[in-house]
């Protein structure tokens, strides 16, 4: 017996009735010889650590643009929240934590430059329409090296269906789900607290109440309020009233951080930047990378153009922009 076969016993034996097995997975597009050391979960992990796609995270926006401070989140650091979140109510309540880190380290790697304002212009600009869970699978099943990373077909339903409303279909992917949303709220709070967006005082007391007065606290009830509430169920959910608590939170940072005022200046100029590169390169589809320019004769230029800037980070559409529409300084000492 390998390695492989040992972790995929232990599965068996350890796991929940209701987690997902690796050695009974779906598995994938294009079969492979079975790793001696890693579970197919385990080796799914490690095709999405090592992408392009994944190091291009630590340069895409979470909430703040480019922050110009080093503490605030980037894509990346709460993509590595969420996954830690996820491990822990995963292991908590016996699930397959490698299928749970795999979907959570992918869920975002389709999300474009400027965070949510470069998904909505994108939808905006094209005839489809655009949503960052389908770049995301996109990302995995296509654009990723030369054909994909080829990854089995639980972590890709957890990746397509992460966004609330989705149905995933194993519990791995629900508890990705929650995390996401456990992350974002209380990592948006951390930094709109740091950036001065808002003060303490300001946070609903009816909420603090019920989830904790520190970001500590409250990512701690969280957890535990679901593992809790969902032990020995055939779903992840939460209790009454935390669900009501962390969804009034929610809507408060939708009212006062996501929506507000602040950010409209500064969200034009990210929607106007991504429009005329959308632009320059429907008009000059030869401008792109090779590989965009190849993958446009099969699904069409729009789509090769969506695909290619939705793969840049924030700072890489700046430059670009300066460079195809801002002249160049001319020093003279
Ligand atoms: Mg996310």
């Amino acid at each position: 017996m390998n390695v492989r076969e040992m972790l995929e016993e232990r599965e068996k034996q350890v796991l929940s009735p209701f987690a997902a097995k690796s050695a009974l997975s779906k598995g994938r597009v294009r079969p492979l010889t079975p790793c001696d050391l890693r579970t197919d979960f385990q080796r799914d992990r490690d095709r999405i650590l090592h992408s392009k796609s994944f190091r291009r995270l630590q340069f895409k926006t979470q909430v703040f643009l480019s922050p110009e401070g080093d503490h605030y989140r980037t894509r990346l650091t709460h993509t590595l929240e969420v996954s830690q979140i996820a491990r822990t109510i995963s292991r908590a309540l016996s699930l397959n934590e490698d299928l749970t880190e795999s979907i959570s380290l992918a869920h975002d790697l389709g999300h474009t430059p400027f965070g949510h304002i470069g998904e909505r212009t994108l939808n905006r600009l094209t005839a489809d329409g655009f949503r960052h869970n389908e770049q995301s699978l996109r990302v995995v099943e296509k654009l990723e090296g030369t054909e994909g990373l080829n990854l089995t077909w639980e972590v890709r339903d957890g990746i397509f269906n992460h966004p609330g409303g989705n149905e995933p279909s194993t519990l791995e992917a629900q508890v990705v789900s929650r995390a996401d949303r456990i992350a974002y709220i209380n990592h948006d709070i951390d930094d709109a607290l740091r950036a001065g967006i808002l003060k303490p005082f300001e946070l609903p007391e009816p909420c603090l109440h019920v989830l904790g007065r520190t970001h500590g606290e409250r990512i701690s009830t969280m957890i535990r309020d679901i593992v809790t509430a969902s032990d020995n169920h055939r779903e992840i959910r939460a209790s009454q009233e935390v669900q009501a608590a962390t969804d009034a939170l929610r809507a408060f940072l939708f009212e006062r951080v996501y929506q507000d005022k602040w950010r409209e200046a500064e969200e034009q100029k990210c929607d106007f930047v991504l429009s005329q590169l959308f632009a320059h390169f429907m008009a000059h589809p030869g401008d792109m990378p090779l590989e965009y320019v190849t993958e446009s004769y099969r699904e069409g230029t729009e789509r090769s153009v969506v695909d290619y800037l939705a793969s840049m980070t924030d700072r890489f559409a700046m430059r670009l922009f300066n460079k195809l529409f801002v002249p160049e300084t001319f020093a003279v000492i």
